[in-house]
């Protein structure tokens, strides 16, 4: 038998704790040597040549604690060496334990367990796990992609919606580049993938799935495509970090962005129609440490851009199940209403929630004062960005506008 997982094989004798060994991918394999005992054959795929141990009396010890998250130590007498063994199959893993402690005990191996040899071993490939296309004939249209990659790059300019769905079928894959294709959609089945990082830089997307789930996505880059606003999908992939939207047709920064997009570091928004940034992206107390906003035709004049202080009751409750964070889903509340409460803005005086009533200024800041790297790349724009601010009350917009240098309005 043999097994495919991450090894790493320590002397035991050399305990001075300065050999930091890296493990490294490999197989492990049981074979019956020429003298009818079974050996354990390992074989890191860096190296040409296998190591062999002998098992009969030659087991120390097992150590199999961790065996259900494919981990497992076999301790060897002589030479005094632990094979440590991840990342594998689990069942695959039981087998060849167990195969070992009846090798050790000098007992022969059911006839499932299929010997091999140090040569089939040896001439083993090591899996590719990287695939790089830029060429068109490059691409495996018949033989298809390697199951075991990890890191695809497609950049032909020939892909199109929809989108290869043999890519979909890679269990493995955690980076996927599709830049410099011309994908019109979003596809759907990158659901399919447990992807952390996913370009698609230089396509034509105008449109996403609904309800895409990505779980474990870190990196979007969705740059120089046709994107007219920020789509609600990606605003529900809420593991992301790094966002890059430059050079699309973007208008609005979504309100609720930091709040429904809690762990983003960096977002870049440059080249795109931005005339204003909403006051929860100026806020401290979030992670973003990294803003681009250069190239977008932001307005340069502080200005009154809304002043309603006519509360209804509608307002008054929805401030209430904000502040009091009663919950609500569409059972309890018709849509229109819960689409309010995602959407909600706090006052930039005492930081009340603000819905449909509100006093709004935009106002020039300086965003790096909260710790937010700012770039642009247009030498005449300032470092402060026009601000969108809204205020609950007449009482908290006249302490806006006083701060602004703007005109009070009488209470
Ligand atoms: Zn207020």
């Amino acid at each position: 038998m043999k097994l495919d997982c991450k090894i790493k094989i320590q002397d035991r004798q050399r305990t001075n704790g300065l050999a930091t060994i890296k493990a490294a991918k490999g197989v492990v394999g049981l074979a019956k040597s020429n003298s009818d005992e079974w050996v354990l054959i390992v074989r890191l795929f860096k190296d040409t040549s296998a190591t062999q141990y002998k098992l009969r009396n030659n087991v120390q010890a097992l150590l199999h604690k961790m065996i259900n998250n494919g981990m497992a130590t076999v301790q060897i007498k002589t030479p005094s060496h632990d094979v440590q063994l991840s990342e594998a199959n689990v069942e695959s893993l039981k087998t060849l334990l167990s195969s070992i402690r009846l090798a050790s005990a000098g007992n022969d191996l059911p006839s499932t367990i299929k010997s091999t040899s140090v040569n089939a071993v040896q001439k083993l490939q090591r899996p590719t796990l990287q695939l790089t296309i830029t060429q068109v004939s490059d691409y495996p249209t018949l033989k298809g992609f390697p199951s075991t990659l990890e890191k695809l790059t497609i950049n032909t300019a020939q892909l199109r919606t929809p989108v290869d769905r043999r890519i979909f079928t890679l269990k493995n894959l955690h980076t996927l580049d599709l830049s410099e294709n011309n994908i019109t959609q979003l596809p759907s089945k990158i659901e399919m993938l447990h992807l952390h990082t996913l370009t698609l830089r230089a396509n034509q997307i105008r449109s996403f799935p609904n309800d895409l789930k990505c779980p474990v996505l870190k990196y979007l880059d969705l740059s120089q495509n046709q994107l007219s606003a920020l789509d609600e999908t990606i605003l529900n992939l809420n593991t992301l970090e790094r966002l890059i939207l430059s050079s699309n047709h973007i208008k609005i920064i979504p309100r609720h962005l930091l709040r429904l997009l809690p762990q983003l570091q960096v977002f870049n928004i440059a080249s795109n129609q931005i005339r204003v940034i909403p006051n929860g992206l100026a806020a401290s107390g979030t992670r973003l440490h990294t803003f681009h906003y250069g190239e977008n035709p932001l307005v340069t004049n502080k200005c009154i851009t809304c002043q309603r202080f006519n509360f209804t009751l509608v307002e008054l409750a929805l401030r209430t199940v904000v502040k009091h964070r009663i919950p609500y889903n569409f059972q309890t509340l018709p849509r229109t209403l819960c689409s309010l409460l995602v959407k909600y803005e706090l006052c930039a005086h005492c930081a009340a929630p603000c819905l449909t009533n509100f006093g709004e200024i935009f106002v020039p800041r300086q965003l790096s004062a909260n710790g937010v790297t700012v770039h642009v790349t247009a030498a005449s724009q300032s470092f402060a960005v026009p601000v969108q601010e809204r205020y609950c009350s007449m009482k908290c917009f006249n302490y806006g506008l006083k701060r602004a240098g703007l005109t009070q309005m009488p209470i």
